[in-house]
């Protein structure tokens, strides 16, 4: 041996379907394509990414070698809107929400209370356990908001503690308006755009803001996200979740990589995101379900040409679920998505949705993230809902789960 650390490519091969993202006997791939598989085929990841992809008869030799034995392998997940810096729980708001009190954004302030008053362990074990889940659940790539301090120093250490577990950090400081301010949003939006966004900014990629009644409107939205823009951050946004709102507009006019929830969303809407530069849908069919809402229809966005993806928004409020199989099954059951669909939205529209190209398909010269089912295809994670099919996750070419 020359070297103790000199890498190792693998074969993987007798794949049943392989979900690639990306077009056949490309030499390299840049970013996500439309919906690809390949049926009986291998691929092979190098030095943490793909070096090829293709009919398993084909494949050419590597020095280990796994036997999928028939079954479906697919890029890792992509969740790109998650909450996940926080204390607490609110098992009984949920349980008194089944029993018929309706969800509204105040019970955040809940969870901004037990968060305050938690260590700086007790948030960072709650941070790697619930990504864990995830990474067991198939998630390669998470995002992840602050938004449960909504002090300065409180931002500022959720960022930061979101930055140990993921690079796509989200600075949410405009989640809701705290007490303590008692209803001056003004006041709150200065410090959200002052003091607390130049201590959180250094440790963030991305800012968002809760559009909705009862959070933020349209100005406020507008300023909490150009701040943020001036401070480096690129712009995200909560948007027409509850009802109908300006959300979307905002989002469309910031060039936000994203607006999420669109639950509620009028034919301007649907045309603004088609027509926008890069403006993704994020659709988180794990709220509805959670909170007993109405889905959206993601198929009037998809025949109108909206760039769909679905994410977990795991939070201890409104939907406190981090699997993304859950979502695909949802998506594909309750809002109207073929199981490609959904699939591709869970990966490819994930990527898009957090502007990533290295992840969300597998293309040659992709991260080597991907998941294998104990199932032939990708559709069973809509046909066995429930089930724990992912049998094992490759991240950056090592396996991790
Ligand atoms: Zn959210």
């Amino acid at each position: 041996m020359l070297w103790q650390y000199a890498h190792v490519s693998l074969l993987i091969t007798n794949i049943g379907e392989l979900v690639t993202n990306a077009p056949r006997d490309a030499v390299s791939v840049s970013s996500p394509g439309p919906f690809e598989a390949i049926a009986d085929a291998a691929i092979v990841l190098d030095a943490g990414l793909v070096a090829w992809s293709g009919p398993a008869a084909e494949a050419p030799a590597a020095d280990e070698v796994v036997d999928a034995a028939g079954r479906a392998v697919l890029p890792g997940f992509v969740d790109s809107h998650a909450h996940l810096v926080f204390a607490g729980e609110r098992g009984a708001e949920f349980a008194a929400r089944m029993a018929g009190l309706p969800y509204s954004a105040g019970g955040i302030r809940s969870t901004v209370a037990a968060t305050r008053a938690a260590s700086d362990d007790v948030l960072r074990s709650n941070l790697a356990r619930l990504a864990g889940e995830m990474l067991a659940q198939g998630t390669t790539t998470f995002e992840c908001k602050s938004g449960y301090g909504l002090t300065v120093a409180d931002e500022a250490r959720s960022v930061t503690l979101a930055g140990e577990v993921t690079p796509e950090v989200t600075y949410l400081g405009a989640h809701v308006v705290p007490a303590e301010f008692d209803g001056d949003v003004a006041r709150y939006v200065d410090l959200v755009c002052g003091e607390m966004l130049a201590a959180c900014a250094p440790s963030a990629k991305w800012v968002d803001v809760f559009c909705e009644d009862g959070a933020f409107g349209a100005d406020e939205a507008r300023a909490v996200l150009a701040a943020g823009e001036a401070a480096g951050l690129q712009p995200r946004i909560h948007a027409n979740q509850l009802g109908p709102g300006p959300g979307v507009q905002v989002a469309v006019e910031a060039g936000a990589a994203s607006a999420d929830h669109c639950t509620f969303l009028s034919d301007t809407d649907v045309d603004a995101l088609a027509a926008s530069d890069g403006t993704v849908a994020t659709l988180l069919p794990g709220v509805e379900f959670s909170t007993r809402s109405p889905y959206p229809d993601a198929q009037r966005l998809l025949s109108a040409g909206v760039t769909v993806a679905i994410a977990s928004d795991c939070n201890p409020g409104s939907c406190f679920t981090s699997s993304m199989p859950l979502c695909v099954a949802l998506a594909v059951r309750e809002m109207r998505m073929t199981t490609a669909e959904a699939v591709w939205a869970a990966t490819a529209g994930g990527a898009r949705a957090l502007r990533r190209t290295d992840v969300g398909h597998l293309g040659t010269g992709a991260r080597g993230d991907l998941i294998m089912l104990d199932a032939p295809s990708h559709a069973y994670l809509a046909y066995r809902p429930g089930v724990p099919l992912v049998t094992g996750v490759w991240r950056s070419g090592e396996r991790v789960a």
